[in-house]
């Protein structure tokens, strides 16, 4: 048996083509285009690919998109202004600090600075805390761990009454995706390195969603045959044949679990995409908050 290989690149493309036309219909309206605001401060390499992607992106939706950049020396009343001076600025819709912020500046403190209807990303404490309280709605929801929502809904993977083991606790990933599988019905266990028995907690599950940060950690055999697995995982492994001397994997041991799981998201190809195409969703939400549309 082979699984089903989730195409998340595709349903990112999906997703994307989706907040294009909302873009479109609301221009049309308004005369205005849904705007995000990012916030790069410092010079590190990942997060800048990362902002540069995220623009391209708002571009390519014919949304709009701002890049602030701000020097690693800057201080922590540098970026809160920012942020202060963002919030208030009615042509922004979305305000994404991208993190991590340099050393010696405090993240928390920012993240909390940024206005409730704008904070697309998700993480203030706010929208997380609505995120878990049951019959609450959060105004945004985290991206990259809605993205594996999507990605299992538009999969057709039915979650209620579901087994489902979310593997890592993080803000981020783990906690938001373990709330929202919550919210969709299906009874979740939420693992982590002090977990004991991980192989056996993870066999018992129907969806598997792994988000470690430990390239292959999951083994093949810890899948329950027919199971749903997402792997949130990007790992760098060096790679001899690359040209770029290494090569991106996943936290599960994707080789191994492809011939066990029913289906699974790859790495890269998987959740990966999804992240930005729910920023962009977000960033849609945002605008028609702010403008008072349905
Ligand atoms: P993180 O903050 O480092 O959290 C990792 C979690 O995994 C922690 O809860 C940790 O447990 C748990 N963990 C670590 N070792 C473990 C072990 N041996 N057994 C069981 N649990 C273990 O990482 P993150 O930010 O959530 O990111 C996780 C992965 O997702 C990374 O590979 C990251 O690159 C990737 N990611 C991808 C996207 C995307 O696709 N767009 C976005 C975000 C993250 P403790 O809490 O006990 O320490």
């Amino acid at each position: 048996m082979t699984a089903n290989i989730i195409d998340g690149k595709a349903i990112a493309e999906a997703v994307r083509r989706e907040a294009a036309d909302e873009t479109a219909r609301l221009q049309a309206k308004t005369g205005q285009v849904p705007t995000l605001a990012a916030v790069l401060v410092g010079e590190n390499p990942a997060s800048q690919t990362y902002v540069s992607s995220k623009g391209k992106a708002c571009e390519e939706a014919g949304m709009g998109s701002i890049t602030h950049k701000l020097p690693a020396t800057a201080s922590q009343a540098e970026v809160e202004d920012l942020v202060g001076t963002l919030n208030a600025d009615p042509a922004v819709n979305g305000i994404l600090v991208q993190l991590p912020l340099p050393k010696g500046l405090n993240e928390q403190a920012v993240l909390d600075l940024i206005s409730l209807t704008k904070d697309v990303d998700g993480f203030h404490p706010m929208n997380i805390g609505q995120l878990v309280m049951k019959g609450r709605t959060p105004l945004f929801i985290p991206c990259t761990p809605n993205g594996c929502i999507e990605l299992l809904k538009r999969s057709g993977i039915p979650m209620a009454g579901a087994d489902a083991v979310v593997v890592g606790r993080s803000n981020i990933v783990g906690i938001p995706v373990a709330a929202l599988l919550t919210n969709s019905d299906a009874t979740v266990t939420i693992c982590h390195s002090k977990t004991r028995n991980l192989p056996d907690v993870v066999r018992r599950a129907d969806i598997v969603v792994a988000a470690i940060g430990r390239p292959e950690y999951v083994r093949g055999d810890w899948i329950k045959p027919g199971a749903t697995v997402i792997d949130v995982g990007i790992n760098r492994i060096e790679d001899s044949t690359k040209k770029s001397g290494f090569r991106l994997v996943g936290d599960v041991a994707f080789d191994e679990a492809v011939k066990v799981a029913g289906c699974i998201s790859p790495v890269p190809g998987g959740v990966g995409p999804m992240t930005i195409a729910m920023l962009l969703t977000n960033t849609v939400r945002g605008f028609k908050m702010q403008h008072g549309i349905e």
